[in-house]
């Protein structure tokens, strides 16, 4: 999980999402029962496809790269309907974080939310582990309700950093000069917030060098 920006809200539910909130909260306080129409229309296309781009085609919590993915309420409808088509409740995720996820809601013990935390001061990517850090109870929440240590995303990270140990091998051997420079420009480029299991990799790389690699300037940093 890294932090996350949210982009300008796509120019659909800018101008619609307040009458298509309106008219599902309408259907629910009528008590009808609410079409697949007015339930999902914060799945349409231009939704999607915002949502990709703000994230890279990943998953918001675990950085599994999706091809389809799907649309999650980052406060679940269930508990906060209001908030069914709002822009910042929305984030592209992969369906078993989804499904670990599930309606999970507290107003007072929240779960991160990339978009506002910065998840660095919550969680310890340690290995191909993602550990909460000792004493913090919204990163613990966190990694045992979406299970960011299952299995298959172990098995994936751990696939991760084992492809980009020749790279960092060669970087360390080779001579100064130019070669030297753009390896590690491609090393770099696999800590970038496009790549998938990004804070993985940037904490390997930092166990092997001692630096924080560059990401994106944040303000959240330094709060
Ligand atoms: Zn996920």
């Amino acid at each position: 999980m890294i932090a996350l920006r949210k982009m300008a809200p796509p120019e659909i539910l800018a101008t619609k999402g307040p009458e298509w909130t309106a008219e599902y909260l309408a259907a629910k306080t009528a008590g009808e029962p609410v079409s697949d129409t007015v339930r999902f229309r914060y799945r349409h296309a231009a939704v999607k496809a915002t949502l990709h781009e703000e994230t890279h085609s990943k998953c918001a919590y675990c950085e599994t790269r999706v091809s389809v993915g799907e649309t999650d309420h980052i406060l679940p409808v269930k508990e906060r309907p209001e908030l069914i088509c709002v822009w910042e409740n929305l984030a592209l995720c992969c369906k078993e974080c989804n499904r670990a996820k599930g309606p999970y809601y507290s107003a007072s013990e929240p779960l991160i939310n990339p978009f506002v935390d910065d998840p660095d001061r919550h969680l310890l990517f340690f290995g191909p582990l993602v550990l909460h850090r000792s004493g913090d109870d919204k990163g613990m929440r966190t990694t045992v309700r979406l299970e960011l240590s299952r299995p298959d995303l172990i098995e994936r990270r751990s696939r991760r950093i084992n492809d980009l140990m020749p790279l960092v091998d060669r970087w360390k051997v080779h001579e100064e000069g130019e070669t030297k420079k753009l390896l590690w420009q491609l090393i770099l480029k696999e800590a970038a917030d496009d790549s998938e299991y990004a804070a993985t990799v940037r904490a390997y790389l930092f166990s092997e060098f001692g630096v924080r690699v560059p990401s994106e300037p944040d303000n959240r940093a330094a709060a």
